[in-house]
């Protein structure tokens, strides 16, 4: 009797051990990337096999062959002394959550529309038919930031937020206007062991202009070790970390947003030089505004798209 109590403690004891011994591995996975997808999200993979029914190949192969333009990571840093006096509303605004940051302009699928006092464009802007990409890293951080419940229309309307800001500087003055289809958002669980060339290879490999957009963009959440942004030079993809307004970077997604998207229009980098353009590593997140170079080359290239 003694020995049989004994026995069914130890039992006891060894399961309890072994979940124990199990929970921690349990809560390791869990938070790695077995969230799914989101309900109502389409995924990269269905995304990817609706365009490639319709895609024209020569578009594609020509992609290739267009100029990769990197960015390194000490410029995307900002000041530990700013960071510091940043609050949560702060890092918000940097992230472009709706409720926190309002672009000046707002358009959506041909029609423009006045919202919240903000501008209407004319009819002669030139509109850039946009598909988003968000992966699940982006998800989780939209997920981990929003004061509201995160949902998939939710995580799609940050994301347009952040092009809707980002794209603010380029309808006024070049009339260039980028327009998220919201029928394209797509969801993709990036793997992990991809870098930003990796993936910017893997959407550079699908051709918006198959079924009649212009650019793809990928919004990732996975850190690019020294990379926020990769972009092909007048091409039609790029990607953007639309996490870096969190640690460690700090930055304004807007200002990404809008750099990387300058890089379709042959704007090039300008390094850790003095001028005052967003094309510069010293001032892309205090400015963004145009140097004369950058500005005639988008003036030369604002109507490639249309
Ligand atoms: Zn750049
Ligand atoms: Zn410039």
């Amino acid at each position: 009797m003694k020995n049989a109590k004994i026995l069914k403690i130890i039992a006891v004891a060894s399961v309890l051990f072994v979940v124990m011994a199990i929970l921690p591995v349990q809560a390791l996975t869990s938070s790695d990337e077995t969230i799914g997808v989101p309900a109502g999200a389409m995924t990269f993979d269905e995304l990817r096999s609706i365009i490639s029914q319709s895609a024209n190949k020569d578009t594609i192969e020509n992609n290739i062959e267009y100029e990769v333009c990197v960015e390194t990571a000490d410029a995307w840093q900002l000041p530990p002394e700013i960071v510091e006096k940043m609050t949560k509303e702060d890092l918000n605004k940097l992230a472009c959550l709706p409720d926190y940051f309002t672009p000046n302009q707002m358009s959506t699928e041909g029609i423009t529309y006045n919202s919240g006092g903000q501008m209407l464009l004319d009819e002669t802007t030139h509109v850039v038919k946009t598909i988003v990409i968000i992966d699940e890293e982006a998800y989780n951080y939209y997920a981990s930031n929003e004061p509201w419940f995160a949902t998939w229309e939710g995580c799609c309307a940050w994301a347009n937020n952040i092009l809707e800001g980002g794209d603010d500087y380029l309808e006024i003055p070049f009339g260039i206007d980028f327009q998220a289809q919201s029928q394209y958002y797509s969801y993709w669980e990036t793997p992990d062991d991809m870098d930003y060339y990796d993936l910017l290879d893997e959407i550079d490999g699908v051709d918006p202009t198959g079924v009649g957009c212009d650019v793809i963009v990928l919004m990732t959440g996975q850190s690019g070790g020294s990379i926020v942004g990769l972009a092909n030079r007048m091409g039609h993809h790029f990607l953007m970390n639309a996490a870096a307004s969190g640690w460690p970077y700090y930055i304004p997604v807007a200002n990404l947003f809008q750099h990387e998207a300058s890089h379709l229009y042959d704007c090039s980098d300008h390094g850790y030089d003095q001028t005052y353009c967003i094309m510069s590593y010293t001032y892309q997140w205090q400015t963004r505004g145009y140097c004369t170079g950058c500005t005639t080359q988008i003036n030369l290239n604002c109507a490639r798209f249309d």
